[in-house]
């Protein structure tokens, strides 16, 4: 479904992704995990045109977007929900969801925005509150069901889970393994490499810009290095 190949981005001098190649199959949820600063964040920002790599091709069914400008890719179906959720604080639920939409044509809209109101009943019940007044597990929520109405062959989700409460996360992640299993793939960037392992069919561990490691998402959870760098083990 996606393919990324050699991928070599740059911040001025700052050489932040060192040759990252990755694939995500069809329905799968595939994990990018790794430390602060090691590259997560510039990996989706490239995949969705909102930085350009230096080298490197990036290929969704086969169709290279590399050039592409950040709405086309969204046309062609890579919506990404940023870190930090991103939400439009003085827009309400309902017209930061319509934005994810902005892109489209097509008259199922409306469908979809049902679909993904029963998803997140929360943010049905507020539907009409300034998104700014939300809770950060609903802004998140939110940030995820904009990216859905982009109606995404593949969901990027940047650190869903950073900076809330045990129970949301364990809600949020409940949340990703409903919308994979009813058909979307997704590719997840994570700190919390226990949650992420754990959901994912495969999983990717990032070092300073290069891809370190590589196995499905069980083999990572029960691999001794990774135990011992991302899940606290001694
Ligand atoms: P985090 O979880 O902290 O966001 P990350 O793995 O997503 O970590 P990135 O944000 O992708 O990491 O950063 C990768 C590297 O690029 C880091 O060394 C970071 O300091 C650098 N970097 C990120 N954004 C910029 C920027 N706008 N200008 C310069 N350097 C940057």
């Amino acid at each position: 479904m996606l393919e990324i190949q050699d991928l070599h981005v740059y911040y001025g001098a700052i050489h932040a992704l060192k040759g990252v190649s990755l694939t995500v199959e069809a329905g799968q949820v595939v994990t990018l995990i790794g430390a602060n600063g090691a590259g997560k964040s510039t990996t989706l920002r490239a995949l969705s045109g909102l930085l350009r790599p230096r080298t490197g091709s990036i290929k969704l069914e086969g169709e290279e977007l590399t050039r592409l400008q950040p709405e086309q890719i969204v046309r062609r179906g890579l919506c990404h929900s940023p870190e930090g959720r991103r939400v439009f604080a003085n827009l309400t639920v309902l017209e930061n969801l319509e934005m994810g939409a902005y892109t489209r044509r097509d008259r199922e809209v409306k469908a979809d925005l049902e679909k993904i109101l029963a998803t997140f009943p929360r943010l049905k019940e507020r539907i009409s509150q300034p998104a700014g007044t939300l809770s950060g597990g609903e802004q998140q929520m939110l940030a995820m069901g904009r990216a859905l109405m982009g109606r995404p062959r593949v969901l990027l989700l940047d650190e869903p889970s950073l900076g809330l409460a045990p129970f949301m996360v364990k809600e949020i992640f409940r949340i990703i393994r409903e919308i994979n299993a009813e058909g979307t793939t997704i590719l997840l960037v994570e700190q919390n490499a226990h949650m992420a392992l754990a959901a994912a069919h495969r999983g990717y561990v990032i070092e300073t810009g290069k891809i370190v490691l590589a196995d499905t998402g069980q083999a990572l959870l029960h691999n001794p290095e990774v135990r011992k760098a991302y899940l606290g083990d001694d």
